[in-house]
C-alpha cells in the first residue's frame, strides 16, 4: 500500500516543478493552461505571446536568396561556464567576453539553451534538438543564433559531450562544468545561414530580435537527447504566423 502513495506525491512534485514561475512570479509552461497558447493572458507585460505579428519560431520555407548578406563573425573565448536548470530548459551562462559582430553591430553572448525538439522548422520539418546562442548589443539588441541539432547515425555532439555530465536535474539546481567550454564547438563547418525578425520563443515574447539560424545541421546522440529529454521531454513551442515576413538565406 505505500508504494503507490509515495508514487503519487512523487507525481505530484514533478508536476508542480514542471509549471514554474520568471523572475516577475509568473508561473508559465510547455503544456495545459500555462502553455503557449495562454501566455499572452498570464501576465500583461506577456501581451506579445498572442497579438505580436513578428512572433517566432517561423516554418523555413521560401527563403530569398540575398548575396549580400555578410558572414557572421564569431569572436568565442573558452572559459568556463555554469549550467542552471531554469524549470524551462538546461541554460549555459559564460563568461563575458564572446562575442558575435554582424552587420557592424557587436553583439555580446550572455547564455546558450536547448530546446526538444527544435521550436523552428525548415520546410515544415523541427529538428531533433536546437541550441539557441543568445547575444545582446550595448544598445539592447538581441540577436539569436540557432544551431540545429540532429540525430544522425549515433554520432554524439562533442560539445554536449562535455556539457551533459553535469547537467543539473532539479528546477533551480546549478552546477559549474570542470572543463573549460568554448561555444564555438557547436558552429558547423558550413557558415550559410537563414534571417528574419522575430521573437524570443518564450514569455515575454520580446520582439525585434535578430535571428540568424544555421543551414547546415550538427549531430548530436540518441542517448544525448534521452538525458535531455529525460529532464524536458518538449520545451518547444509551436510554429507562428510569418505574416508576410521576408526570410532570406546568404547562400
Ligand atoms: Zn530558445
Amino acid at each position: 500500500m505505500r508504494l503507490p502513495a509515495v508514487a503519487l506525491l512523487l507525481a505530484g512534485l514533478v508536476c508542480a516543478a514542471s509549471a514554474q514561475t520568471t523572475s516577475t512570479g509568473t508561473k508559465w509552461d510547455y503544456i495545459g493552461k500555462y502553455g503557449p497558447l495562454n501566455w499572452g493572458k498570464l501576465d500583461p507585460a506577456w501581451k506579445a505571446c498572442s497579438v505580436g505579428k513578428e512572433q517566432s519560431p517561423v516554418d523555413i520555407r521560401n527563403a530569398k536568396l540575398n548575396k549580400a548578406l555578410q558572414p557572421i563573425e564569431f569572436h568565442y573565448l573558452t572559459g568556463p561556464v555554469e549550467m542552471v536548470n531554469t524549470g524551462h530548459t538546461i541554460q549555459v551562462n559564460v563568461a563575458p567576453g564572446s562575442y558575435i559582430v554582424y552587420e557592424g553591430v557587436r553583439y555580446d553572448l550572455q547564455q546558450f539553451h536547448f530546446h526538444h525538439p527544435s521550436d523552428e522548422a525548415v520546410k515544415g520539418k523541427l529538428s531533433d534538438m536546437v541550441v539557441h546562442l543568445v547575444h545582446k548589443s550595448s544598445d539592447g539588441k538581441i540577436a539569436v543564433v540557432a544551431v540545429r541539432l540532429i540525430e544522425n547515425r549515433g554520432e554524439p555532439n562533442t560539445l554536449l559531450s562535455t556539457l551533459w555530465p553535469s547537467m543539473p536535474k532539479a528546477v533551480g539546481q546549478t552546477a559549474k562544468v570542470s572543463d573549460l567550454v568554448n561555444p564555438g564547438g557547436f558552429l558547423p563547418g558550413d557558415r550559410g545561414y537563414w534571417t528574419y525578425t522575430g521573437s524570443l520563443t518564450a514569455p515575454p515574447c520580446t520582439e525585434g530580435v535578430k535571428w540568424l539560424i544555421f543551414q547546415q545541421q550538427m549531430p548530436v546522440s540518441r542517448e544525448q537527447i534521452r538525458v535531455f529529454s529525460a529532464i524536458y521531454p518538449v520545451n518547444s513551442r509551436e510554429l507562428q504566423d510569418p505574416h508576410g515576413r521576408t526570410i532570406e538565406a546568404s547562400e
